[in-house]
């Protein structure tokens, strides 16, 4: 399904202003995403760093787990932007294991990640950045 322009750029707009609380101390790379849910919640999530590194935990996954702790599982579309403080960013995809957390919640073939950088904005589908990602089918298959 194709977002409207209209959804795409409230998106956008939204994960700049989960942007503005993102936690970096360490890195100065400031990441906000907005996902929107099924049933029309947005879900705002920022990077938080930590001084023992392993525990930072990614925008895209702070979005997934507050809607999913809220027992929202279903998800149309997420954006994502990120930039060092105060700079201007170009496009931030997310990493791999962000990835395949959407995999575990999203239809690899409906669900759109707008990658959103000052006024541009590229989209893509869960397949299209994650190809042959590990899902569930994977488990059902060698039964
Ligand atoms: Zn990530």
């Amino acid at each position: 399904m194709k977002l409207e322009e209209a959804t795409k750029n409230m998106l956008v707009a939204e994960a700049y202003e989960a942007q503005r609380n993102a936690y970096v101390p360490y890195s100065d790379f400031c990441v906000g995403a907005a996902l929107l849910a099924k049933n029309g919640t947005v879900y705002r999530g920022c990077n938080i760093e930590n001084a023992s590194f392993s525990p930072t935990n990614c925008a895209e996954r702070t979005a997934f787990f507050k809607a999913v702790s809220e027992g929202v599982t279903e998800f149309e579309a997420i954006a994502i932007v990120g930039n060092k403080k105060g700079k201007e960013g170009d496009f931030c995809a997310p990493c791999g294991v962000c990835r395949q957390v959407m995999a575990e919640f999203c239809d690899p073939d409906e669900f759109q990640i707008i990658l959103g950088a000052g006024e541009k904005t590229s989209v893509y589908t869960l397949r299209e950045i994650l190809p042959m990602g590990f899902t569930n089918d994977n488990l059902k298959s060698s039964e």
